[in-house]
Protein backbone atom coordinates (compact mmCIF):
# COMPACT_ATOMS: atom_id res chain seq x y z
CA UNK A 1 0.00 0.00 0.00
CA UNK A 2 1.23 3.52 -0.90
CA UNK A 3 0.15 4.60 2.83
CA UNK A 4 3.45 2.12 4.16
CA UNK A 5 5.59 3.82 1.61
CA UNK A 6 5.17 7.49 2.93
CA UNK A 7 7.30 7.08 6.02
CA UNK A 8 10.12 5.98 4.15
CA UNK A 9 9.69 8.48 1.95
CA UNK A 10 10.26 10.67 4.49
CA UNK A 11 12.98 9.08 6.24
CA UNK A 12 15.18 8.97 3.04
CA UNK A 13 13.83 13.25 2.81
CA UNK A 14 15.34 13.18 5.68
CA UNK A 15 18.63 11.36 5.16
CA UNK A 16 19.55 13.45 2.11
CA UNK A 17 18.93 16.87 3.95
CA UNK A 18 20.67 15.45 6.57
CA UNK A 19 23.32 14.94 4.31
CA UNK A 20 23.22 17.77 2.56
CA UNK A 21 23.47 19.68 5.76
CA UNK A 22 26.59 17.51 6.77
CA UNK A 23 24.65 15.63 9.76
CA UNK A 24 27.06 13.40 11.90
CA UNK A 25 26.67 10.10 10.04
CA UNK A 26 25.63 7.95 13.18
CA UNK A 27 22.55 9.94 12.77
CA UNK A 28 21.80 8.89 9.42
CA UNK A 29 22.70 5.14 11.42
CA UNK A 30 19.79 5.87 13.23
CA UNK A 31 17.65 7.40 10.75
CA UNK A 32 18.67 3.02 9.12
CA UNK A 33 17.46 1.45 12.16
CA UNK A 34 14.39 3.10 12.16
CA UNK A 35 13.57 2.50 8.50
CA UNK A 36 14.50 -1.31 9.50
CA UNK A 37 11.73 -1.42 12.68
CA UNK A 38 9.27 0.18 9.99
CA UNK A 39 9.96 -2.19 7.46
CA UNK A 40 10.26 -5.35 10.06
CA UNK A 41 6.97 -4.69 11.85
CA UNK A 42 5.74 -4.07 8.24
CA UNK A 43 6.60 -7.27 6.71
CA UNK A 44 5.82 -9.70 9.75
CA UNK A 45 2.80 -8.07 10.12
CA UNK A 46 1.19 -7.45 6.92
CA UNK A 47 -1.63 -9.72 5.23
CA UNK A 48 -5.12 -10.67 6.60
CA UNK A 49 -5.58 -9.37 10.81
CA UNK A 50 -6.97 -11.65 13.29
CA UNK A 51 -9.47 -10.03 14.56
CA UNK A 52 -9.51 -7.54 17.37
CA UNK A 53 -11.53 -9.40 20.34
CA UNK A 54 -10.82 -6.91 23.08
CA UNK A 55 -8.97 -4.08 24.08
CA UNK A 56 -8.11 -2.38 26.93
CA UNK A 57 -7.21 1.67 28.47
CA UNK A 58 -8.26 2.50 24.55
CA UNK A 59 -7.89 5.98 25.06
CA UNK A 60 -4.72 6.15 27.07
CA UNK A 61 -3.23 3.66 24.91
CA UNK A 62 -3.86 5.37 21.67
CA UNK A 63 -2.11 8.92 24.07
CA UNK A 64 1.03 6.74 24.40
CA UNK A 65 1.96 5.55 21.29
CA UNK A 66 1.55 8.61 19.61
CA UNK A 67 4.07 9.81 22.42
CA UNK A 68 6.18 7.14 21.68
CA UNK A 69 6.15 7.75 17.92
CA UNK A 70 6.79 11.42 18.63
CA UNK A 71 9.83 10.63 20.76
CA UNK A 72 11.20 7.61 18.67
CA UNK A 73 10.59 8.87 14.83
CA UNK A 74 9.33 12.38 14.68
CA UNK A 75 11.59 14.69 16.69
CA UNK A 76 14.40 12.33 15.91
CA UNK A 77 13.74 12.74 11.81
CA UNK A 78 13.10 16.46 12.45
CA UNK A 79 16.19 17.05 14.31
CA UNK A 80 18.36 15.08 11.84
CA UNK A 81 16.78 16.41 8.59
CA UNK A 82 16.00 20.13 9.60
CA UNK A 83 18.09 22.94 11.73
CA UNK A 84 15.18 23.53 14.09
CA UNK A 85 16.72 21.43 17.05
CA UNK A 86 20.15 22.40 16.31
CA UNK A 87 20.59 24.59 19.37
CA UNK A 88 20.10 21.53 21.54
CA UNK A 89 23.27 19.37 19.84
CA UNK A 90 26.28 18.97 21.47
CA UNK A 91 29.19 17.18 20.21
CA UNK A 92 29.63 13.54 21.42
CA UNK A 93 32.63 11.15 21.77
CA UNK A 94 33.42 8.39 18.83
CA UNK A 95 32.99 6.06 21.97
CA UNK A 96 29.51 6.93 22.48
CA UNK A 97 28.36 6.67 19.12
CA UNK A 98 29.76 3.66 19.01
CA UNK A 99 28.13 2.64 21.73
CA UNK A 100 25.03 3.75 20.56
CA UNK A 101 25.22 2.14 17.24
CA UNK A 102 26.09 -1.51 18.75
CA UNK A 103 23.18 -1.04 20.80
CA UNK A 104 20.80 0.23 18.61
CA UNK A 105 21.77 -3.04 16.23
CA UNK A 106 21.14 -5.53 19.20
CA UNK A 107 17.67 -4.19 19.56
CA UNK A 108 17.06 -4.27 15.99
CA UNK A 109 17.89 -7.88 16.14
CA UNK A 110 15.53 -8.71 19.35
CA UNK A 111 12.60 -6.49 17.74
CA UNK A 112 12.94 -8.65 14.29
CA UNK A 113 12.81 -11.90 16.57
CA UNK A 114 9.92 -10.66 18.71
CA UNK A 115 7.54 -10.02 16.06
CA UNK A 116 8.71 -13.24 13.96
CA UNK A 117 7.80 -15.03 17.04
CA UNK A 118 4.26 -12.94 18.05
CA UNK A 119 3.29 -13.11 14.46
CA UNK A 120 -0.30 -12.23 14.20
CA UNK A 121 -0.71 -11.62 18.03
CA UNK A 122 0.56 -8.09 18.06
CA UNK A 123 -0.96 -4.92 18.26
CA UNK A 124 0.36 -1.51 18.78
CA UNK A 125 -2.22 -1.04 21.52
CA UNK A 126 -3.38 -3.25 24.40
CA UNK A 127 -5.53 -5.68 22.92
CA UNK A 128 -6.86 -9.62 22.60
CA UNK A 129 -8.03 -11.01 19.44
CA UNK A 130 -9.98 -13.65 18.40
CA UNK A 131 -8.19 -16.90 18.56
CA UNK A 132 -4.96 -15.41 20.35
CA UNK A 133 -2.27 -17.79 21.05
CA UNK A 134 -0.11 -17.21 23.83
CA UNK A 135 3.61 -17.37 22.12
CA UNK A 136 5.66 -18.78 24.99
CA UNK A 137 8.75 -19.95 22.19
CA UNK A 138 11.05 -18.81 20.40
CA UNK A 139 12.51 -15.36 22.29
CA UNK A 140 9.87 -15.37 24.40
CA UNK A 141 10.91 -18.78 25.99
CA UNK A 142 14.03 -16.37 27.70
CA UNK A 143 11.95 -12.92 28.54
CA UNK A 144 8.00 -12.72 28.54
CA UNK A 145 8.21 -8.72 27.19
CA UNK A 146 11.19 -9.18 24.42
CA UNK A 147 10.03 -6.71 22.41
CA UNK A 148 9.92 -4.00 24.94
CA UNK A 149 13.17 -5.41 25.53
CA UNK A 150 14.06 -4.27 22.07
CA UNK A 151 12.84 -1.11 22.34
CA UNK A 152 14.69 -0.28 25.01
CA UNK A 153 17.78 -0.99 23.93
CA UNK A 154 16.93 0.97 20.37
CA UNK A 155 15.89 4.08 22.39
CA UNK A 156 19.05 3.49 24.32
CA UNK A 157 20.80 3.56 21.34
CA UNK A 158 19.10 6.89 20.09
CA UNK A 159 19.98 8.39 23.64
CA UNK A 160 23.69 7.67 22.63
CA UNK A 161 23.84 8.32 18.99
CA UNK A 162 21.80 11.26 18.57
CA UNK A 163 24.09 13.90 19.70
CA UNK A 164 20.75 16.64 20.88
CA UNK A 165 19.80 17.20 24.16
CA UNK A 166 16.05 16.89 23.47
CA UNK A 167 16.12 14.43 20.52
CA UNK A 168 18.23 12.04 22.46
CA UNK A 169 16.42 11.24 25.47
CA UNK A 170 13.01 12.09 24.08
CA UNK A 171 12.66 8.00 22.46
CA UNK A 172 13.62 6.60 26.40
CA UNK A 173 11.40 8.98 28.16
CA UNK A 174 8.60 8.61 26.34
CA UNK A 175 8.76 4.85 26.03
CA UNK A 176 9.84 4.35 29.72
CA UNK A 177 5.79 5.93 30.39
CA UNK A 178 4.40 3.97 28.06
CA UNK A 179 6.02 0.86 29.76
CA UNK A 180 5.12 1.97 33.46
CA UNK A 181 2.17 2.77 32.16
CA UNK A 182 1.23 -0.16 30.57
CA UNK A 183 3.13 -3.20 32.06
CA UNK A 184 0.76 -4.27 34.72
CA UNK A 185 -2.28 -4.07 32.50
CA UNK A 186 -1.12 -6.10 30.07
CA UNK A 187 0.20 -8.97 32.32
CA UNK A 188 -3.63 -8.69 33.95
CA UNK A 189 -4.92 -8.75 30.29
CA UNK A 190 -3.22 -12.21 29.68
CA UNK A 191 -3.96 -13.69 33.13
CA UNK A 192 -7.59 -13.37 32.37
CA UNK A 193 -6.97 -14.70 29.03
CA UNK A 194 -4.91 -17.67 30.20
CA UNK A 195 -5.22 -18.06 33.41
CA UNK A 196 -2.81 -20.81 34.99
CA UNK A 197 -1.06 -21.09 31.39
CA UNK A 198 -0.15 -17.45 31.67
CA UNK A 199 0.75 -17.76 35.37
CA UNK A 200 3.35 -20.62 34.98
CA UNK A 201 4.85 -19.38 31.86
CA UNK A 202 5.33 -15.81 34.46
CA UNK A 203 6.80 -17.74 36.73
CA UNK A 204 9.52 -19.21 35.35
CA UNK A 205 10.34 -16.68 32.73
CA UNK A 206 11.99 -13.30 33.75
CA UNK A 207 10.00 -9.84 32.60
CA UNK A 208 12.92 -7.87 30.46
CA UNK A 209 16.12 -9.57 31.31
CA UNK A 210 17.24 -13.18 30.87
CA UNK A 211 18.67 -15.16 33.79
CA UNK A 212 21.78 -15.83 33.50
CA UNK A 213 22.71 -19.08 34.23
CA UNK A 214 24.93 -22.33 32.59
N1 LIG B 1 4.80 -7.40 25.67
C1 LIG B 1 5.15 -8.24 24.54
C2 LIG B 1 4.26 -7.98 23.34
C3 LIG B 1 4.17 -6.55 22.87
S1 LIG B 1 2.88 -6.30 21.66
C4 LIG B 1 6.61 -8.06 24.22
O1 LIG B 1 7.22 -7.10 24.70
O2 LIG B 1 7.18 -8.87 23.49
C5 LIG B 1 1.48 -6.08 22.72
C6 LIG B 1 0.43 -7.16 22.60
O3 LIG B 1 1.03 -8.43 22.63
C7 LIG B 1 -0.55 -7.17 23.76
O4 LIG B 1 -1.68 -6.40 23.42
C8 LIG B 1 -0.89 -8.63 23.99
O5 LIG B 1 -2.14 -8.92 23.41
C9 LIG B 1 0.15 -9.37 23.21
N2 LIG B 1 1.00 -10.27 24.00
C10 LIG B 1 1.85 -9.95 24.99
N3 LIG B 1 2.53 -11.05 25.43
C11 LIG B 1 2.09 -12.09 24.68
C12 LIG B 1 2.40 -13.48 24.62
N4 LIG B 1 3.31 -14.04 25.42
N5 LIG B 1 1.75 -14.24 23.70
C13 LIG B 1 0.82 -13.70 22.89
N6 LIG B 1 0.49 -12.40 22.89
C14 LIG B 1 1.11 -11.60 23.76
Amino acid sequence: MINNLIPFGIMIAAGAAAMWRGAPYPALVFLALLAACFAIRLWLTSGPDKEVAEQRHKSRESVMVFLVFLGMALVPIVTIGTPIFDFAAYIASPLQLTAGIVVGVAGLFLFWRSHADLGKNWSAELELRREHELVVSGVYRFIRHPMYSAIFLIVFGQLLVLNNWIAGPLGLVAFLILYLMRIDAEELMMKDQFGDSWEEYADRTPRLIPHLKG
